[in-house]
């Protein structure tokens, strides 16, 4: 068996042009542009290039980009104060806190000063417990375009039995989250899982977010089985590999994700796609 293969950059297109669609005709209701306002601590070279991008991407969506660019020495309390301030901002529809925080700043306490309606990366407790609870939520980026991948290619996931590896807030929890609400019966595997690839064996579908590079083989997986792989790793020539040895696994697997180009070109399209669905509820609150 040769497993079609999931295609991140062309659903990325097709994701785009309907987003861009979709912020021209709310610029035309609401005589408002969507807005998202990152705050990033200065002194990270891959948060510099991933917030150039992002800026790019959002104009050419037609939103709006704003930049708070925060000294290396900024204090926890000017973090928190900036967050605040940005929360309580009418203009601002989405806000995203880049990570990673350089110490001894804290993720966990800046969070506590966004909005959780504004939270387009969705790593809100608020959100958190939204999606753990199956109601409407700001999803993490990452795993709500695997579940777009996923629906676009029509994979069936009520009765499957479905594994995600990892369980990070970003990726792998809420992963697991949208497959049990998916009706997918989920099984959450980490580094103190035993026996991994029996429990894989098992499986219809497969999810890895893991970090660790070709962590899972061909020979772990069921055969046809559906393999979405998060995994961005850089090795040491700088190439990219995912967390999924994808040469054995492709001839096991009925779909996959590659890596380059699978889940990654989808995250900031879902990240722009948030901030409209943001800026909607907002501006639908305050014009009935
Ligand atoms: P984390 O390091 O936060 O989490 C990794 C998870 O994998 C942990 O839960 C860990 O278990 C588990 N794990 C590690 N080793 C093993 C193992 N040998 N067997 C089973 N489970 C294991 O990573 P993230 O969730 O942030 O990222 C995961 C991957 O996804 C990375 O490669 C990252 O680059 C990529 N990523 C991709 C994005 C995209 O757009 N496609 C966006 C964000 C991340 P434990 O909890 O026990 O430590």
């Amino acid at each position: 068996m040769t497993a079609i293969i999931l295609d991140g950059r062309t659903l990325a297109d097709e994701l785009r042009t309907e987003l861009r669609a979709s912020v021209d005709t709310f610029k035309a209701h609401y005589q408002t542009v969507p807005q998202l306002a990152v705050v990033q601590v200065q002194g990270d070279a891959a948060s510099d290039r991933y917030v150039r991008n992002l800026r790019k991407l959002c104009n050419s969506m037609g939103m709006q980009f704003h930049l708070t660019y925060l000294s290396p020495n900024t204090t926890q309390e000017a973090l928190d104060t900036t967050i605040q301030q940005l929360s309580n901002d009418t203009s601002v529809h989405g806000i995203l806190i880049q990570m990673p925080l350089p110490l001894p700043l804290l993720a966990e306490q800046a969070v506590m000063h966004l909005d959780y309606r504004k939270d387009v990366d969705g790593i809100h407790p608020i959100s958190a417990g939204l999606i753990a609870q199956g109601r409407p939520a700001l999803v993490p980026n990452t795993p709500a375009g695997g579940m777009e991948l996923l629906r676009r290619y029509e994979i069936q996931l009520a009765g499957k039995r479905a594994a995600v590896v990892g369980r990070s807030a970003v990726v792998g929890r809420p992963m697991a989250a949208l497959l049990l609400h998916a009706n997918a019966t989920v099984t959450v595997c980490h580094s103190h899982t035993h026996d991994l690839p029996s429990v894989l064996r098992e499986c219809d579908i497969v999810a890895v977010a893991a970090g660790r590079p070709n962590l899972v083989t061909g020979a772990m997986l069921r055969p046809g089985a559906v393999v979405i792989d998060f995994g961005i790793n850089v090795q040491p020539d700088g190439s990219i590999v995912g967390d999924v040895e994808f040469a054995s696994a492709v001839e096991v697997a009925s779909a996959i994700t590659p890596v380059p180009g699978g889940t990654g070109p989808i995250t900031n399209v879902m990240l722009l796609r948030s901030v409209l669905t943001t800026a909607r509820n907002q501006l639908s609150l305050r014009k009935p």
